[in-house]
């Protein structure tokens, strides 16, 4: 067994003790149950841990992660994650969380061919199509990169508002807002992108549904 396996056994070993000398009943407590208050999409890459960034304590989050925190509304995956969380833990908040320096994002400003991936940022591209006269407008490459996280995490934001599965929680009354965050892997901090929807008047109208 490679060193780094072993380590991350013994790891678990010490975070078990660890826990135990300040909660002896620390893990049963947590079997109990979760209501956490948040709903987190973000993206796979290693350096963005949801709980770790937000001093989330286990119980507190409820974690969705994908290749650039997309939300694609046909994703099984993503659409029972999201309907456990709003109809059965009943979370108030979902944060579409991006980071700069993301590789799918980079990867969708490109036209090279990775593999299966190429369907999946597919996805993303999409987006830059719907704002390409913006984002080709922007000469210098980094700052065109890090414009087009932005509005991807942003965009997420709006396909999330527009799920039959938000827009029937907004329609009985549920205290529930969406939030569109970046993190700066290089700094260490969120910045909010101040896209807070909290109901389905806000969506254009194609895409509001008469519940
Ligand atoms: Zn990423």
């Amino acid at each position: 067994m490679s060193n780094f396996y072993k380590k991350i056994l013994e790891n678990n070993k010490k975070w078990v003790e660890d826990k135990l000398a300040i909660d002896l009943n620390y893990f049963e407590d947590l079997a109990k149950g979760q209501k956490p208050p948040l709903l987190w999409i973000g993206c796979s890459d290693s350096r963005v841990p949801a709980n770790e960034i937000i001093g989330a304590k286990p119980g507190e989050v409820f974690v969705h992660r994908n290749i650039a925190n997309m939300v694609v509304h046909s994703d099984m995956n993503m659409l029972s994650v999201l309907d456990y969380a709003v109809n059965v833990l009943k979370v108030k908040h979902v944060i579409v969380c991006g980071h700069y320096g993301c590789g799918g994002v980079k990867a969708a400003m490109g036209n090279d061919s990775i593999g299966i991936i190429d369907n999946w940022i597919r996805h993303i591209k999409n987006v830059y199509r719907l704002h390409n006269v913006y984002l080709d407008s922007i000469v210098d490459e980094t700052e065109r990169f890090n414009a087009f996280v932005e509005i991807n995490a942003k965009e997420q934001v709006f396909d999330l508002s527009r799920t039959s599965i938000v827009q029937n929680a907004w329609k009985n009354g549920q205290d529930l807002t969406l939030h569109g965050w970046v993190y700066g892997l290089n700094s260490g901090f969120v910045t909010d992108l101040n896209v807070n929807v909290s109901s389905n008047n806000e969506l254009d109208e194609v895409y509001q549904l008469n519940l």
